[in-house]
């Protein structure tokens, strides 16, 4: 981990950024990117394997995906402070893997601030600006600007280590705007804030994002970040591409388990078995012990008629249960381990008889008890199979309206 005095030298070293105005066409797009770290020894670790990305002018991509992905790395390759192994990076209509990182038109905003402790708020935006020697007059502007967009105009003249955390967030996001970049890159930038200034600060960003009208480009393993934040989302996994879309259709259209898995929470539940064919019906049966038959719609059964007797899963979000008798024909029969009521909504962790554990969301308060006998059944219209194999959604993507 990088201290706070490390961060500016760098950047200071490399003079990131810049550009006069917003107006560029800035976006950024990867071609067969490959990042292999410390290549040809016994440590080599091949971080980013060949991803191919598009990410649109004025778009507001997120990279997320669990630690060690190579989200941060492909982040670093785009601000040039990690040199590719191989493939192409463009910004706008530039190769830029060989243009330095300053005059590349980035601008990054990393997770611990990187702030100067003995310099100003006013001081610490202006600082790059100095740098490349811009007239005094429109440092001031600029900063003035800055802090307007960021409600910092009172706090100009305070040192860093007199702010909230939120607020030296605002800082470093100043900085980063008063460069006028074409694209603002993320790091992480909110991990630091407690939970109640990380939700105020997910808005401003998007507001902000709104009001400069730049490709901004957000690395975080905060699903929820991503699915409010993003106008795409690029799901990313042992340095591989999982899927890319809008946020609603990564939830509704999970390309494959790992996705569906990753967007949502709690996360979904998987049922491991198989489909069989009977009584002119299709059936999905548990791998475990053969019970709990479910009987499928026709749209899955559908899906399922290629791969009769094959190991499948039925994917099922939580909120797409619902509680019902014993002795309907599509119960799920369980045991509560834990409940969970949070108000709006409870949380029901539970065992189901053939093994499988599952996590159902049903409206309100609902008090339940340890060892507790409850039935579920899913709402078939809204739930996935996968090869259990592949780990691939077997149906066609949902068309949303
Ligand atoms: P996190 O959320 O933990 O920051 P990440 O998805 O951003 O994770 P990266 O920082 O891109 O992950 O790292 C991807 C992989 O590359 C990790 O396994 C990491 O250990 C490895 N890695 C990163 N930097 C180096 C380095 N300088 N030398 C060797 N391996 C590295």
């Amino acid at each position: 981990q990088k201290t706070a005095y490390e961060i500016p030298l760098r950047l200071v070293g490399s003079e990131m950024c810049i550009r006069d105005s917003f107006s560029f066409m800035s976006g950024v797009t990867l071609k067969n990117l490959n990042k292999t770290y410390s290549p040809g020894s016994t440590d080599a670790f091949h971080a980013v394997k060949g991803i191919d990305l598009e990410i649109r002018d004025k778009e507001f991509m997120v990279l997320v995906g669990p630690s060690g992905c190579g989200k941060s790395t492909t982040l670093r390759m785009i601000a040039g402070l990690e040199e590719a192994s191989s493939g192409d990076l463009s910004i706008g209509d530039r190769v830029v893997n060989d243009v330095l990182p300053k005059n590349r038109g980035v601008a990054m905003v990393f997770q611990n601030y990187a702030l100067y402790p003995h310099m100003t708020v006013a001081d610490n935006m202006a600082f790059g600006l100095k740098l490349r020697k811009t007239p005094k007059a429109e440092i001031q502007q600029r900063v003035e600007e800055a802090a307007d967009t960021l409600g910092l105009t009172s706090m100009l003249n305070r040192k860093p280590k007199a702010l909230s955390g939120g607020q030296r967030q605002r800082v470093a996001l100043g900085r980063a705007i008063v460069r006028k970049p074409d694209v603002f890159l993320f790091d992480e930038p909110l991990s630091n804030l407690d939970a109640k200034m990380r939700v105020q600060m997910r808005a401003e960003i998007s507001k902000l994002h709104a009001r400069l009208n730049a490709t901004m480009i957000y690395v975080t393993h905060d699903q929820t970040e991503a699915m409010t934040m993003g106008d795409r989302i690029c799901v990313m996994k042992d340095g591989e591409i999982m899927q890319v879309d809008e946020p609603i259709n990564i939830y509704q259209s999970p390309a494959n388990m790992f996705t569906a898995g990753f967007i949502g929470l709690p996360q979904m539940n998987f049922l491991h078995g198989s489909v069989q064919e009977a009584d002119g019906g299709y059936y999905f049966v548990s791998q475990a012990t053969g019970a709990d038959r479910i009987e499928l719609t026709a749209r899955l059964g559908e899906i399922a008629r290629a791969h009769l007797g094959k190991p499948l899963v039925l994917g099922v979000r939580p909120e797409h249960f619902s509680a019902c008798e014993a002795d309907d024909p599509q119960a799920i029969h369980a045991k509560v381990e834990v409940g969970e009521p949070l108000g709006a909504e409870s949380f029901i962790h539970l065992s189901a008889a053939n093994g499988d554990k599952l996590v159902v969301r049903l409206v309100g308060i609902v008090q339940s008890n340890i060892g507790q006998s409850l039935s579920v059944k899913p709402n078939l219209d809204e739930v996935h199979l996968f090869d259990a194999e592949s780990e691939l959604r077997l149906e066609a993507p949902r068309v949303v309206a």
